[in-house]
């Protein structure tokens, strides 16, 4: 973690605005606050334009001489394709209602991270060059010049932004600021000014099949890791089938599931269900990544990612797709896969084979949310649960951005969690469902040089979370995302210390009572679950 940040001397937040005019492009580099850029090995590996090598915090950026021309040409194409970017770009009024509700604001007090102030930077550049008030009057019109400060700007504040969509749900004229930075960045790529935090999960994918370009040998070495596991935790041992032609179902997770932590024991928890009701499904190995880091870099990349997900439905010969708990794997999902690769035709609309549920919000897509799906088997009496092992938890939940705000899925992991565990506390109204708060490192803002970002983008969050610890004594934050999982925990360490992480499954995993298991004395962490660990103390 950078010095700025360490405990002994804690971010402070200064909402004094500056003397200075916001016209005037001004940006300071500083350790902390901006990701690296791309490496040009990985640019070059997914074709993207003018790979480089540069830096941010240096004067000279190794622009291409003819910069100006190649982003002005690059923004009336996107005028022309997109109807949104030109709409949003020309209908606000400036009233202010989103200045206060970005994370980033709220974090940092620089008011170039207020959603309006964001756009500004690249609508004052739209107002001068594409329209007629803009080019007559000039700054008087809200108008700058493209230069390269302004350009600097750019790629500080739209790698300040997690696209999370806060902001549109209080403008008034929905308004989303997402989709500028969506635009901003897509520019910037033109000109290979790109972070490395998105460009090498992306290329690893496109290599791999997944973001952290885990191998087929790798992917089946950490499969056997968790029947191992399991087998030693409940006794049972499962199957987990990979690449198996003609099942039913194809299952797609994010890959940091089976790899990181504490996302590992989601991954333990899915396989636990998915044994017991005898779920005929596949893993893939070459669909191994359910995230897609190309949305973060622009619609094309993300749809080339996004492609393998129904042509590997296609080959293995499934019924239809089961997906796990990610974000904005699912934003994409829900937003964009219909038709970036669409229609899938050749799938069936998914039915739960254990309860014959039709899933007709699935019908177009052929892809359901493991949280419906699993929702859905617990309001047909088709799991026994034990809530009880789950004691040493008291409960929260965090609405993840693109789940909560992109899909809509609010209440069936509430309705998990509710049977899953005996303790469980909402954090305050204004900070869940679809006003919930970003964790501060989505959207590729996740990587540690960039930490005092991500630390004042997540304060809000961490407030919220600190609230429920104070209130009811909540240890355990879940949420069913695995940026999510994987960002929360130094988000919770520095603000909130006291406070863990987990996925929603995890709990399922722990609380399934399991036909033929032999008695849990820990919970899917290898913890002595509460009861054992006071009876082992006596
Ligand atoms: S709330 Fe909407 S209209 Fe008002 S300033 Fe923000 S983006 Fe513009
Ligand atoms: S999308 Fe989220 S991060 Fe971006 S400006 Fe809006 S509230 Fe801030």
């Amino acid at each position: 973690m950078v010095e700025e940040v360490s405990k002994e001397k804690p971010l402070t937040i200064d909402y004094t605005p500056p003397i200075k005019s916001w016209m005037e492009p001004t940006v300071e580099f500083r350790k902390g606050t901006y990701g690296y850029p791309a490496a040009p090995k990985h640019e070059k590996y997914l074709d993207l334009p003018n790979p480089g090598v540069w830096q941010p915090a240096d004067k000279d950026w190794k622009l291409p001489e003819n910069w100006k021309e190649i982003i002005l040409r690059g923004m009336k194409d996107r005028l022309g394709r997109y109807r949104s970017f030109r709409l949003f770009l020309d209908i606000c009024v400036r009233c202010g209602a989103c200045a206060d509700k970005c994370h980033f604001f709220i974090g940092s007090g620089d008011p170039k991270n207020m959603p309006v102030l964001r756009t500004e930077l690249l609508r004052s550049i739209y107002r001068r060059y594409f329209t007629l008030s803009g080019r007559i009057f000039g700054k008087l019109a809200g108008a700058r010049e493209l230069n390269e400060k302004v350009l600097k700007e750019w790629f500080y504040y739209f790698y300040q932004c997690t696209e999370c969509r806060r902001c549109s749900v209080f403008c008034p004229y929905g308004i989303d600021t997402c989709e500028i930075t969506m635009m901003a960045r897509e520019l910037l790529n033109l000109l290979g000014l790109n972070i490395n935090w998105i460009v090498e999960p992306a290329s690893n994918s496109y290599r791999t099949g997944n973001h952290l370009g885990i191998p087929p040998h790798a992917f089946k070495s950490t499969v056997d890791f968790a029947i191992d596991e399991i087998k030693e935790i409940t006794g049972i041992q499962v199957e987990v089938p990979i690449n198996r032609k003609g099942a039913e179902v194809l299952f797609i997770a994010p890959s940091a599931d089976y790899f990181a932590s504490p996302h590992w024991y989601t991954f333990l928890g899915y396989l636990l269900l998915f044994h017991e009701i005898g779920l005929d499904y596949t893993w893939s190995t070459y669909a191994s990544e359910g995230g897609n880091f190309g949305l973060f870099h622009s619609a094309d990349l993300a749809k080339r990612l996004n492609a393998k997900i129904y042509s590997e439905a296609k080959r293995l010969g499934v019924k239809w797709i089961l997906g796990g708990e990610c974000g904005h794997m699912w934003r994409v999902i829900h937003q964009y896969m219909d038709t970036f690769n669409g229609p899938a035709d050749f799938l069936d609309e998914p039915v739960s084979p254990i309860t014959g549920t039709h899933f007709e919000n699935a019908s177009s897509t052929k892809m359901v949310h493991l949280c419906e799906f699993t929702a859905d088997l617990i309001k047909n009496n088709k799991l026994k649960l034990d809530p009880s092992r789950n004691n040493k938890w008291k409960v929260t939940y965090h609405d993840s951005c693109n789940i909560s705000r992109g899909v809509g899925l609010l209440e069936e992991p509430r309705y998990i969690l509710h049977n899953v565990c005996t303790e469980f506390y909402e954090m305050p109204e204004n900070t869940i469902k679809e006003r919930t708060f970003c964790c501060g490192s989505g959207a590729g803002l996740g990587s540690d040089e960039n930490m005092e970002i991500r630390l004042r983008g997540g304060f809000p969050r961490a407030n919220a979370v600190k609230y429920v610890k104070e209130q009811y004594g909540v240890n355990l934050l879940t949420c069913i995302c695995a940026i999510d999982r994987a960002t929360l925990p130094p988000l919770l360490e520095y603000w909130v210390p006291g406070v863990e992480v987990a996925g929603v499954h995890e709990l399922v995993g722990n609380a399934l009572v399991l036909k033929g298991e032999k008695e849990r004395t820990t919970n899917l962490r290898g913890e002595p679950i509460k009861g054992e660990e006071e009876e082992l103390h006596v």
